[in-house]
């Protein structure tokens, strides 16, 4: 019986993670859920996985989950806050599963690694923020590192029994979002529920966005340099609008090995469960007769700035980079993508944005090195004011009748 403790049990990957749960009760408990505001879905997951300990957000979502649960609720331990996620990363469990979305999670996912945790990571913004640090964190503990993201978790599976300085490159397989087709002008007066519409995935609204934009891809090519330990100049991507093709290694013998399925998130997370076992999953075949065509074409540069601003930002210290610049970039983002899904701002707009921030970054903290959880923290917030800043400008101006 392995136990699992997860962080965002109530987001996409958190709720498909007790899915596969549920459907292997003699092999996975789910003893430790943290979830944020969410409480009636929170209460639902306590009343049907009984766990030791759930956090939440807020002493308000504690005491209103305490009610939803009546009875129950004296079964359950309730913890508020980092406390709580730190409590729920740190508890006595097999693997942790983080699922939490953005920069919040890394903090409870580094806890969860000192405590010699295995953890099976579907935050990519862990890597992304803080891919050196953790990468230490984790050979000095030994844990396991599983990616769930779907296209590290097929280059994983891709490079079982294979020697690391036998990868050539990395390729990222991208859907390129909903608006790979669309103009640059139609894009720029896309709405928030067009860019919400993910062609092949369902996912929370961040990483809708994200995948619009191809952020999503950006954070993704972070996440493989610190994953795979691969050097930036090792990774390519590719838009594949079916996202049957996962990703792919290719060997120095020119050979290349892929990952392919329905696009189905429970695939992955089902892989870093069992790893290095599977798990027989109740889910349609792959029916490559009926696929007919697989496609791949070239990311468009000039559409889709955010590619260029991830290996901008992968630019090593030496080289006039900084390794906060990820960070940085992550923040700026998240700070974006929050005004645009609130109708502030065009889609455009978030790597306009994203890219400014980095570049004051880079022009003031060439050479930067990441050796504590507090530089991540500083450049974080550091990220976000600025991103502020660059937003409250524009909004003043329209405020003052010349935004046209
Ligand atoms: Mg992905």
């Amino acid at each position: 019986m392995k136990r699992l403790a997860i962080l965002g049990s109530t987001g996409s990957v958190g709720e498909q993670t007790l899915s596969v749960v549920e459907a292997f009760p003699d092999r996975y408990r789910a003893v430790a859920l943290a979830a944020g505001r969410n409480i009636d879905k929170l209460a639902d997951q306590v009343r049907r996985f009984r766990p030791e300990l759930v956090a939440v957000a807020e002493p308000a979502g504690a005491e209103l989950l305490r009610r939803r649960l009546g009875d129950r609720a004296l079964d359950v331990a309730i913890e508020v806050g980092e406390t709580g996620l730190d409590a729920v990363a740190v508890h006595a469990a097999d693997l942790v599963v983080s699922s939490l979305v953005g920069a919040v999670g890394l903090r409870p996912t580094l806890a969860a690694i000192r405590a010699g945790r295995d953890i099976a990571l579907a935050n990519k913004e862990v890597m992304v923020t803080a891919g050196a640090l953790v990468l230490r964190e984790v050979r000095a503990h030994r844990v396991a590192l599983l990616p769930v993201d779907s296209e590290h978790s097929a280059i994983f599976q891709a490079l079982q029994g294979q020697r690391h300085e036998d990868i050539a490159k990395i390729i990222l397989t991208c859907s390129g979002g909903p608006f790979r087709t669309w103009t640059a002008r139609a894009t720029a007066r896309a709405s928030v529920e067009q860019a919400l519409a993910h062609p092949n995935w369902d996912m929370g609204a961040k990483i809708s966005i994200d995948s619009a934009t191809l952020m999503n891809k950006a954070l993704e090519i972070v996440e493989a340099r610190w994953l795979f330990d691969v050097a930036p100049q090792q990774i390519e991507v590719v838009i594949h609008p079916q996202s049957i093709v996962h990703s792919l290694v290719e060997f120095v013998d020119r050979s290349v090995l892929a990952q392919l399925g329905l696009p189905d998130m429970r695939v992955p997370i089902a892989v870093a469960l069992a790893h290095p076992e599977r798990l027989p999953l109740d889910l349609p075949s792959l029916d490559l007769a009926a696929a007919g065509r697989l496609d791949f074409e070239p990311p468009d540069p000039l559409r889709f700035p955010a590619l260029d601003l991830a290996f901008c930002a992968l630019t090593a210290p030496g080289e006039g980079g900084s390794e906060e610049a990820p960070a940085v970039l992550n923040a700026a983002n998240e700070v974006a993508v929050e005004r645009f899904l609130a109708g502030e701002i065009a889609l455009p707009r978030i790597c306009e944005v994203n890219g400014l921030v980095l570049e004051e970054h880079l022009a003031e903290r060439s050479g930067a090195i990441v050796e504590k959880l507090a530089h991540v923290e500083q450049a974080d917030a550091w990220a976000r004011d600025r991103a502020r800043h660059h937003l409250e400008a524009e909004r003043g101006a329209e405020g003052a009748g010349t935004g046209g």
